[in-house]
């Protein structure tokens, strides 16, 4: 099996462990998951990092509250990352904090995002036990660009999120073999969207197919990360970038997400 790590892949400075977080399509709540994943990890007491280099759609600052902030530079010439908290124990560096305006789109030859994606992993100020990096849909040049850049001993390994349905599962497959194939560890698969919690009486049910993310993490011989189900709660906190697990504390979903950090 061949790693992508080039030969002047970096280990990421002042970063503990590294997560990647990957979906073969856009829209299964891939950034939803990096930021519960690091709300969860900040909740048990670590210190966490978020990296969003989901270009064609960067959504976390909106998510996490923090749109219109801008990144200082040090002396040395390195990004400060946006702080959520004040104890500046969880933060974030997104590429929406570096546009103009949030309508504004980034449309970027290849050259161009592969430089902006080194300049991302290399030149940040971190201070973390763990990073979480919100990748792109898929398996673009741009997942390629972050392997040959990141030594893949540096990562801990890939979260794949998945909702049920068998189309989305198909597409989760082929990061399975992405990741083989570059020497990323999997960490798992996690099914989102699986199932619809009542907001009236709190139950649970299966209103599309459900099971198709744990069969495929029976069937590829890796671990099953849990299901997370629709939560009208968790679509308005994201959208209003508020904190769902202080929230939503006892819902199945916070539970899932709390049971993540677990599995790290
Ligand atoms: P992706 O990063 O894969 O494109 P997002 O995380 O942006 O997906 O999620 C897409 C939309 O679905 C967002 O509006 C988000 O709030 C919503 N969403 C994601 N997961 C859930 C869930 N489990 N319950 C309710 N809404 C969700």
């Amino acid at each position: 099996m061949t790693s992508a790590a080039g030969p002047n892949a970096t280990i990421l400075e002042g970063v503990g462990q590294t997560v990647l977080v990957l979906s073969g399509k856009g829209g299964v709540g891939k950034s939803t998951v990096t930021v519960q994943l690091a709300s969860a990890l900040r909740a048990a007491g670590h210190s966490v990092g978020v990296l969003d280099i989901d270009l064609c759609g960067p959504s976390i600052p909106r998510m996490l509250g923090l749109e219109g902030r801008d990144v200082l530079t040090t002396p040395q010439g390195k990004w400060v990352p946006v702080y959520v908290d004040e104890d500046q124990r969880f933060s974030v560096i997104s590429l929406a904090f570096f546009l103009d305006s949030k309508s504004d789109a980034v449309i970027w030859r290849g050259p161009k995002k592969n430089a902006m994606i080194k300049q991302l992993l290399t030149s940040i100020m971190w201070n973390v036990d763990y990073l979480i990096i919100d990748t792109p849909p898929g398996t673009s040049d741009e997942h390629i660009s972050v392997m040959e850049n990141l030594r893949s001993a540096a990562v801990l390994g890939a979260v794949l999120v998945t909702t049920p349905q068998m189309m989305a599962v198909g597409d989760v497959a082929r990061e399975l073999t992405f990741c083989r194939r570059t020497g990323i560890n999997i960490l798992g698969v996690l099914e989102n969207m699986a199932g619809f919690v009542c907001p009236n009486c709190s139950e649970c049910s299966n209103i599309l197919a459900t099971g198709g993310g744990e069969q495929l993490a029976v069937k590829a011989g890796v671990p099953f990360l849990g299901r997370v189900p629709i939560d009208p709660m968790l679509a308005l906190c994201s959208e209003k970038g508020e904190n769902y697990l202080v929230k939503c504390s006892s819902s199945p979903a916070a539970a899932t997400f709390k049971a993540l950090v677990t599995t790290l």
